[in-house]
């Protein structure tokens, strides 16, 4: 077993169970471990800190999967954390068959993604721990959830960080193409292997509610509206017409077959495939206005280096949307960027609206749906970010 000592005065995070260790707070390692090896973790007195698990290549040189110097990290260990996780999301089934079961850190499990979609599970490996303990997350959560298939999208960027190469498909069980799940009643399908992320975009879930309790008799606009989430909640909600814009033409064939799966006012809907910069300016220009907005775009900084650029986009689509909204009308603005904090997000709102000359109110926030919980210990869990806009 591989013992690592955290350097004296760089205790404190640790000691507060931040699961994170960066490689600068350790202090040179006596052999070297193997990729994702649980790593016994000591102060500088030699006191114990907790069980990690050994990035090699990752700035992020160790993930805690325990600071309980009894427990060792085994088959049973993942049983136990596994379930927790489950058990913890019993009572949530109400509005959704489709439910992030393990939200990594946050749920004791650093680096795990699952997510299920009715009587499917879509496994995301984002760091070398979990991608170590593979076979056995895959065995256990099989017998915990006794799912039909079990899908791996180890397809995301940050894997790079990690020296860990990009991997999909199916890991156990056998699946058809497409899922079908119902979230608040309504009807999406989703392609775990080609759609965006593990599929859909379980943390928006109850903001999509939100926005339909809004929209009625309301001219709403959809931007970066990916599958049209947030498009069926407001027809559904009684809005007047929905505009939808995102780039990606695969997204809106899929939006556009979610229309059709459930009993709405189809001919209400627009689709337009568009670069969201361009098309609010596009909009403006033709006179356009709305009486709810939507602003969901993907991460602009997805680190703390990208913030300034981010920034500047993030105010971009902000000014432009205050722009083309009526008086009385709301704003749903969202960032998903781990990089962007709250505070400098409700900064450059409030620049936006200095720029377009609009008297916006705050009125509510959100944040991603409970089954995303944020460990207090970890506040960069806490990555979706929006506030609900009025203008006055
Ligand atoms: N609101 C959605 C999720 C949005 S994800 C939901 O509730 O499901 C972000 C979307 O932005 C993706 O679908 C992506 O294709 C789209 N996108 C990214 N850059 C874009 C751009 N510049 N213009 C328009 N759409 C963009």
């Amino acid at each position: 077993m591989h013992v690592a000592k955290i350097k004296a005065g760089r205790e404190k995070s640790a000691l507060h169970r931040h699961p994170w260790l960066f490689s600068g707070a350790l202090m040179p390692l006596a052999g070297t471990p193997a990729s994702g090896e649980t790593v016994k973790v000591l102060d500088s007195n030699g006191r114990f800190l907790g069980w990690a698990a050994w990035s090699g290549e990752s700035q992020i040189r160790l993930r805690f999967w325990s600071f309980d110097e009894r427990e060792t990290i085994d088959r049973d260990f993942f049983h136990r954390r596994l379930s927790r996780a489950i058990q913890l999301r019993a009572g949530m089934h109400a509005a959704s068959d489709a439910m992030r079961l393990v939200h990594g850190e946050s749920d004791g499990l650093p680096g795990l993604i699952v997510d299920r979609y009715g009587d499917v599970l879509v496994l995301q490996l984002l760091s070398a721990g979990p991608e170590a303990w593979r076979d056995v997350l895959c065995d256990e959560l099989e017998a915990l959830t006794g799912v039909r298939a079990i899908y791996e999208r180890s397809d995301a960027d940050v894997r790079e960080l990690e020296g860990l190469p990009q991997r999909s498909g199916l890991l156990r069980g056998d699946m058809p193409t497409d899922t079908d799940i119902v979230e608040h009643g309504l009807r999406y399908r989703v392609n775990v292997a080609a759609g965006q992320k593990t599929g859909f975009y379980l943390d928006q879930r109850a903001n999509r509610q939100r926005i339909g309790e809004l929209a009625r008799g309301a001219d709403v606009l959809n931007c970066f509206c990916y599958t049209g989430g947030f498009s069926l909640a407001a027809l559904r909600g009684g809005a007047k017409s929905v505009l939808s814009v995102d780039s990606s033409g695969d997204a809106l064939e899929a939006a556009r077959i979610n229309l059709s799966l459930n009993d709405l006012p189809g001919d209400r809907a627009e689709w337009v495939e568009a670069d969201v910069f361009q098309y609010l300016r596009l909009l403006r220009d033709k006179g356009r206005s709305y009486d709810v907005i939507v602003l969901d775009p993907p991460k602009f900084a997805p680190t703390a280096q990208h913030v300034e650029r981010a920034s500047r986009a993030y105010k971009d689509i902000n000014l432009w949307a205050m722009k083309l909204l009526r008086p009385g009308g709301y704003l749903a603005t969202f960032t998903c960027s781990g990089g962007m904090s709250a505070d400098l997000f409700q900064k450059v709102v409030a620049s936006s609206a200095w720029d377009a000359k609009a008297d916006m109110q705050s009125i509510g926030r959100f944040t991603a749906d409970v089954d995303h919980p944020v460990s207090v210990n970890f506040p960069e869990g806490d990555y979706l970010k929006g506030l609900l806009l009025r203008k006055v």
